[in-house]
């Protein structure tokens, strides 16, 4: 029997529609979440994700603004446009597009974001934080990949949770999360020997690694969730990292390329700029 789809565009659409909520509430007290953005470069998929997060505050009623800098801006340039905007109280969130221009040191620049405005969940106290089970903003990728479990009602606790990447961006924090929800967790990489040996033994499968169709039907257990998060343009357009078409035919629950977890991270960078700015609310 062919896999359920995880509709992605449909779980976005309902998170969107909570977030609306907060933010009208938000609204009638006065404050309107901000988030800022900076992008450094040209680069195309950077832009195309820059402005997608630009439209969706706009839907949603939250306050954006993009600093459009161009390769040749200096790190210190980037660092006091952060200082700025950490001292902004109209901004709850603060992003830097990531990558960013080799001249500039990428750790630097993230530890430089006010730890309760990182909404993408990169500075090193939102990691740590993360690790050891504290509150943290958490990166928008893989908390998306969790709220769609939740969504289709997979409980992660018992379960064995194979993550295959290991990036600080996806595959990393979301073995934490499914490690903090009781999952027994593998993370696989690139020196991973027998990869299908250990994909195989997946209830739940999670791939974040940027190769197209690397999983195949044949290194998926009859029945798995699988979750694809890699997202890559070859000539026939987007696909992801699961061979769609064969893995569908034995998992029992699959997210498309695209209309997966991609609408997802945008509702979750939403998600955390509204918390950020109702954390700030009740702190006054
Ligand atoms: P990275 O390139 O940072 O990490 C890729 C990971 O895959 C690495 O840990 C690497 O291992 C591992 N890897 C590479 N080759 C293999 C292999 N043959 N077998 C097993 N593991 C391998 O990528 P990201 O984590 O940033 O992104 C992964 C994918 O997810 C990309 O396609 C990206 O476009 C997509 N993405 C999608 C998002 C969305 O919103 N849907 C958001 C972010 C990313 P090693 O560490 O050993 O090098």
């Amino acid at each position: 029997m062919a896999a359920a789809l995880i509709d992605g565009k449909l779980i976005a659409q309902k998170v969107k529609d909570e977030i609306q909520k907060r933010v009208d509430n938000l609204k009638a007290k006065g404050i309107t979440p901000g988030l800022g953005v900076i992008l450094v470069g040209e680069d195309p998929a950077s832009q195309a994700y820059v402005g997608m997060k630009e439209k969706t505050c706009k839907k949603l009623g939250i306050h954006s603004e993009v600093y459009r800098l161009d390769g040749n801006t200096s790190e210190k340039e980037v660092l006091d446009l952060l200082e700025k905007l950490n001292n902004d109280s109209n901004i709850h969130g603060i992003l830097v597009q990531l990558p960013l221009p080799k001249h500039i040191d990428e750790w630097k620049v993230l530890d430089a974001i006010d730890p309760q405005k990182d909404v993408d969940g990169f500075h090193s106290i939102n990691v740590g934080n993360l690790c050891i089970g504290r509150d943290a903003f958490v990166p928008c990728t893989p908390l998306g990949v969790i709220v769609m479990l939740e969504h289709c009602n997979v409980d992660l606790t018992g379960k064995h949770v194979v993550v295959v990447g290991r990036s600080n961006i996806v595959g990393k924090p979301m073995a934490q999360l499914a490690l903090q929800r009781h999952a027994t967790v593998t993370i696989a990489h690139s020196r991973t020997k027998d990869l299908a040996a250990i994909t195989r033994q997946a209830d739940v499968l999670i791939v974040a690694v940027g190769r197209p169709k690397m999983i195949t039907k044949d290194m998926v257990k009859e029945g798995a969730v699988v979750i694809d998060v890699g997202i890559n343009r070859v000539e026939s357009g987007l696909v992801g990292d699961v061979d769609f078409d064969g893995v569908k035919e034995v998992a029992s629950q699959i997210t498309p390329v695209p209309g997966g977890v991609g609408p997802m991270t945008i509702a979750m960078l939403m998600h955390n700029t509204v918390l950020s700015a109702e954390r700030r609310k009740n702190n006054v």
